[in-house]
This record gives C-alpha cells, sequence and structure tokens, in this order.
C-alpha cells in the first residue's frame, strides 16, 4: 500500500506557517508499514484541491488530507473532495444536530451560527469520524470497492490525533511490512567523528536504514528497521543501536528522542544537586533551555546574563585585573564566572560561558566562534575552549549544548 498526504490551507504556503502535520503523519504510517510516497501542500481553493486528490489517486490507493474542514468559507475540503470523486454532498441533519449542541455546550447556550451547517455536509458513502475536541468532524471514504481510500482529517494536530487513532486498527491491516524505529541523540562529538566511528558499521547495510540528522543542538541517528515480521524488524533496529552504541559510549545521551536538557535536569534531581548559571555570549539561552523542562525549580536556582564587564566584576566577583590582563572572553574569566554564580547562588553546580558569537567582533586571537564554558563544583573547575562554526543563533546553540554535556558527563 502506498499513501500520499495532502495539507490543506493557503497559510502554509506563506513563509508564517509550516506544515507539520504530514510529518507526523508520515511517521505513523510508516510504523504501520505504509510507505508514502509523496506529500503536497494545497491552498483553499476546490479547484487546487480537488486537482491534488485527483493526482494523489492516479498513484497511491490512501489519501490522507488534513485541514479546511471547518465552516467557514475558505474551508474548501469537503467540496474538493466532492469535486474529484464525484459524490454528491449531502447535507445530515443528525450531524447537524450534533454540531450545535456541541456548539451550545462550548459557547454556554449561545445562539449556533448559521455557517455550522457547512460541517453537516457529507460526501455521499463516507463514515464520519467524531471529533471530541473541536467541531468539525473527519471523513472515512472507501471508493472503487477497496481500491482507492480517503482519510480526511481537520488541520489542528490535538483535533486529529485522537481521530487517527479511530481508524488505526484499519489502516494496520493494509501495511504489507512493519518497520521499528531507533532513535541516538548524541552530544559533544562533531558529525564527521560520529560518521567515522559509526560508518564502518552501516555502510553497504541497506536494512535497516540509518540516516543522521545534525544540528548545532545535538547530532541525532535514527534507525529504521524493515520486515514482513514485527519482531523480526525490531531485531533489525535494536541490533544497529546496539552497534553504534558500543562505539558511540557516553556521547549518546538519550535513547528516547529527549532533549539535552531534560536529560541533564533528570540527573541534576537523581543525583539532588542544583545549577546555577552565568552567561555572557548565550545571553540566556542556556537558562531559557534548563527552564524549558517542567519542575526545573527542583535543581535550578539562578542564572544571570552577565554582559558587561562591570556586571561580571560587580554580580560575580570577576576580578578586574584579570579582565584587563586576559579580556573578558578567556579561560580565566569563564573559570571565574562560574564559581562566582556558583558560591552566590549557594549552588553545587555553576556554569560560566563567554565568548564571540559574531558575526563582528572577531580578531585574530579571538575570531568568532570563540567560546570558552567552564564548569565549577565544590573542590574542582574544568574550562574549555571551542570554536564554533555558523550563525550567532548556531554559536550561542552549540555553546549551550557543549555547556550542558560537560555538565551531564560530570554528572555521569
Ligand atoms: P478548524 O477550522 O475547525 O480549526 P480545519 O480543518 O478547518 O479546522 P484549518 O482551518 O485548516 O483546519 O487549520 C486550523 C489550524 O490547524 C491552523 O491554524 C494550524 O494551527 C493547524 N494546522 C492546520 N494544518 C496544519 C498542518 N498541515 N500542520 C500543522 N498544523 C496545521
Amino acid at each position: 500500500m502506498v499513501a500520499e498526504i495532502i495539507a490543506i490551507g493557503s497559510e502554509l504556503l506563506s513563509p508564517y506557517r509550516i506544515d507539520t502535520n504530514s510529518l507526523e503523519l508520515t511517521e505513523k504510517l510508516m510504523e504501520m508499514g505504509i510507505r508514502v510516497g509523496g506529500k503536497c501542500v494545497v491552498g483553499d481553493n476546490e479547484e487546487d484541491i480537488s486537482r491534488a486528490i485527483r493526482t494523489a489517486a492516479s498513484r497511491a490507493q490512501l489519501i490522507i488530507i488534513t485541514g479546511g474542514l471547518g465552516p467557514t468559507n475558505d474551508d474548501k475540503t469537503r467540496e474538493g473532495i466532492s469535486k474529484a470523486l464525484k459524490l454528491n454532498l449531502i447535507f445530515k441533519k443528525e450531524i447537524h444536530n450534533q454540531i450545535i449542541e456541541k456548539y451550545r455546550q462550548m459557547k454556554r447556550n449561545a445562539e449556533p451560527p448559521d455557517n455550522l451547517a457547512r460541517m453537516a455536509f457529507v460526501p455521499e458513502g463516507a463514515e464520519i469520524i467524531e471529533n471530541n475536541v473541536g467541531a468539525a468532524p473527519g471523513l472515512w471514504i472507501e471508493m472503487k470497492e477497496g481500491e482507492l481510500y480517503i482519510l480526511s482529517l481537520p488541520g489542528p494536530p490535538q483535533e486529529w490525533r485522537p481521530m487517527f487513532e479511530v481508524v488505526r486498527e484499519k489502516l494496520s491491516s493494509f501495511g504489507n511490512h512493519f518497520f521499528s524505529r531507533r532513535s541516538l541523540r548524541i552530544a559533544g562529538l562533531r558529525e564527521a567523528e560520529v560518521e567515522e566511528k559509526i560508518s564502518p558499521i552501516y555502510t553497504g547495510v541497506k536494512n535497516p536504514s540509518v540516516t543522521i540528522l545534525s544540528s548545532a543542538e545535538d547530532i541525532q541517528i535514527q534507525i529504521w528497521g524493515k520486515a514482513k515480521e514485527k519482531q523480526e524488524a525490531e531485531r533489525l533496529a535494536e541490533e544497529m543501536k546496539e552497534s553504534f552504541l558500543n562505539v558511540l559510549e557516553d556521547n549518546v545521551y538519550s535513547l528516547k528522542d529527549e532533549p539535552l536538557e531534560k536529560v541533564v535536569g533528570e540527573l541534576l534531581r537523581k543525583k539532588e544537586k542544583t545549577l546555577a548559571v552565568a552567561e555572557s555570549c548565550t545571553g540566556g539561552l542556556l537558562s531559557h533551555r534548563i527552564t524549558n523542562v517542567p519542575k526545573s525549580s527542583d535543581y535550578f536556582l539562578f542564572s544571570g546574563v552577565v554582559y558587561s564587564n562591570e556586571a561580571k566584576i560587580k554580580v560575580l566577583g570577576v576580578n578586574e585585573k584579570d579582565i584587563k590582563e586576559h579580556g573578558a572572553v578567556s579561560e580565566e574569566i569563564a573559570t571565574q564566572m562560574a564559581e562566582g554564580v556558583r558560591k552566590t547562588a549557594g549552588a553545587d553546580f555553576g556554569i560560566g560561558i563567554t565568548g564571540i558569537a559574531g558575526p563582528g567582533g572577531g580578531t585574530k586571537e579571538k575570531p568568532v566562534g570563540l567560546v570558552y564554558i567552564s564548569l565549577s563544583w565544590e573542590g574542582g573547575a574544568e574550562t574549555k575552549r571551542f570554536r564554533f562554526p555558523g550563525t550567532r543563533l548556531q554559536v550561542k546553540t552549540y555553546a549551550t549544548s557543549h555547556a550542558l554535556n560537560m555538565l551531564r558527563k560530570r554528572l555521569l
């Protein structure tokens, strides 16, 4: 079975909204053994939607559509389906009643607007998938005696996710092989270093397939095992994962798709340790990442963006003479920042970051991308010099990931 996905919404053709539904659906379908042969984004235009459905139907047996099922005039999915498949739209009184009832419950008995009726028009022969979160019902259509299936879902993920579960069983029966996925998240190594370690294991291997995704935040490896039996797909993916773990060792920080800040937070909580942070060039990004984790207040005590030399001296007790002698971007100052913030906050660990994020401000001795990161604890400290590539935001992001990783390694 081959599937195609159509994401409907004119906003998705603009630079302001990204279609993420199709990515999420692709993953779900792959796990069921259904190959996604293609996808497209179409604006809220009946003719365009109809054409996209006809094109998809000429290549795939399953079409999943998201969006455009709402009550407003620019929600054209029902009309597009009806036109493409030559199915009349039939008004269903019982669906209209349900929609009105739901509206009254949600809006405290307010008078329902007339346009709600649009959502009660259903292509003939379609099965209704109830929407327990929003108003617009979904549609399941079987055509040509099982040669073509169409699943039409509303756009908002919180609405379509539970509706997808209703048809999961049906879809699972279409898959003719199983996929099993493993993911490894890596910090502290460059992409080339990861590649060098794992390429002898996977080069020339077609199944499982391996993808390496590198960003300033981390490196992610995705492994997909494929087989007729679920167990065999699991075995293939698991064996490859274990081989990768053997060579990547503790540079792998998560096997569960968790962000680094969450992993570090869990370690701090488990070991009952606390953290304080002094950021210069990262401007609060490290603190932002740490506090993105719910309940980070259990271990995160204090952070300061100490941008100016004066702040470094006044707030953290950094030595003025050392700033003059070594410059604010130096091993000495990073170390003093980490120690200063740890002591000021009374934390078990302190992190200090100072660097040149660019694009300007670099010199021959201190080029753009140069960052010193220091980790301080009672009785010790570790300070490292890095040279990160990329834009200002990339340099900042690299710095925060390396800082978190230094702490992670220490906690291990
Ligand atoms: P309703 O109008 O009842 O909310 P709908 O089916 O008409 O549902 P849209 O109006 O097309 O859905 O989209 C509503 C919202 O859902 C969008 O503003 C966007 O936040 C989200 N959304 C829609 N399509 C996608 C997509 N492909 N990827 C991610 N989010 C999407």
